[in-house]
């Protein structure tokens, strides 16, 4: 049987040739059939806030439905579900790239479900998955997947960012998260999504209705902080699956299609150095290179210096040098642990 830690910390099996149209067929996957209910969830979680998305702008235009509450809200609860994913379904859940205190796992575990992006469990799995197998054979989400010709890869990246929701299978938690199975915190978080879902939704227009004290305040509160929000944010997460294993710099040596992207570094809290994760991937800072933004990165940072997170995964340069890409030469950014330093006293120098 793999182990969830095999699944983190293994490399991307070699690139494969284009994978058949039913690659669910491999039995050591050991996948589980989704139910018909789930799917029809899915599909409202992925229209609903994408209508509200498309019809955000020229409403807002043309009925002044905009409030400075509104960006307020909109904006941090983009910052605190984005982060949820980032730094905690991401970074911490799927990888281990820290190790966190009690309070601060269960708060990343909430912050990350109310992305609204399926329970942390789920996720976690999809993830780990998605690593074992980048884009070969057994990967749930490869644009790839159809072949390397442009209309088997429009096909692909429109599978890649939401057509694989729709799939007939899940990815088997026993198999891929073992380890979070066997911890009752997350599996009372996990358990608890559709809650954790409806306060999402709810809690902006509970907030937005008593800070404007009317009815319109909560319901723009509603349409912006939490549709167009949640929205918004699932497109970007979606986006690494799809344009970061299609496009931009391959600035580290990686079996996969995986690529840095830079313009959506700001949105994706640092996600986009997509490149870099796959070339290591239990490094807790993704944007490795200086200059290259890394939000959830340096969240991670000022929660060590809090104490709530510990034994951070910091770049490495030892580890690091050996993986770049031929001609590259970019220096590494801050929070790097330095040869010579690591050399002289036996431990990283941070900032
Ligand atoms: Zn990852
Ligand atoms: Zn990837």
């Amino acid at each position: 049987m793999t182990t969830s830690a095999d699944a983190v910390t293994a490399g991307s099996p070699a690139l494969a040739p284009p994978m058949p149209t039913r690659p669910a067929a491999r039995p050591d996957l050991e996948l589980e059939p989704e139910s018909f209910g789930s799917r029809v969830l899915v599909g409202l979680f992925v229209a609903v806030p994408l209508l509200a998305l498309l019809a955000a702008i020229p409403l807002a235009w043309i009925w002044h439905l905009l409030s400075w509450q509104d960006i307020v809200l909109t904006v941090v609860f983009y910052e605190i579900t984005g982060n949820g994913i980032a730094m905690g379904f991401h970074r911490y859940f799927t990888h281990g790239s820290f190790k966190a205190t009690r309070p601060f796992k269960i708060a990343l575990a909430i912050a990350g479900s109310l992305a609204v992006e399926g329970p942390v469990l789920v996720w976690v799995a999809d993830h780990r998955r998605h690593h074992k197998y980048s884009d070969a054979e057994g990967d749930p989400h490869s644009p790839w997947r159809f072949g390397t010709s442009w209309k088997a890869l429009t096909k692909g990246l429109v599978f890649a960012h939401v057509g694989w929701l729709f799939g007939l299978d899940r990815t088997n938690q026993e198999k891929f998260v073992p380890d979070w199975l066997a911890d009752r915190d997350i599996r009372m978080v996990s358990r608890h999504f559709t809650a954790l879902t409806t306060a999402s939704l709810l809690a902006p227009a509970l907030i937005g209705g008593l800070w404007t004290w009317s009815w319109q305040g909560a319901l723009t509160a509603f349409f912006w902080a939490s549709l167009v929000r949640v929205a918004f944010l699932h497109h970007v997460t979606w986006s690494i699956n799809s344009i970061c294993h299609t496009f931009g710099k391959e600035e580290f040596d990686v079996r996969d299609k995986s690529r840095n992207v830079n313009w959506l570094a700001i949105l994706s809290f640092g996600e986009s150095w997509h490149n870099l994760h796959h070339a290591d991937p239990t490094c807790a800072r993704h944007g490795v290179l200086k200059g290259q933004i890394d939000i959830a990165a340096r969240c991670i940072w000022l929660a060590e210096k809090l104490g709530w997170v510990y034994d951070v995964r910091w770049p490495d340069e030892a580890r690091l040098t050996g993986r770049r890409t031929a001609g590259r030469t970019r220096r590494l950014g801050s929070m790097t642990r330095r040869v010579i330093s690591s050399a002289r006293s036996g431990a990283g120098r941070l900032p």
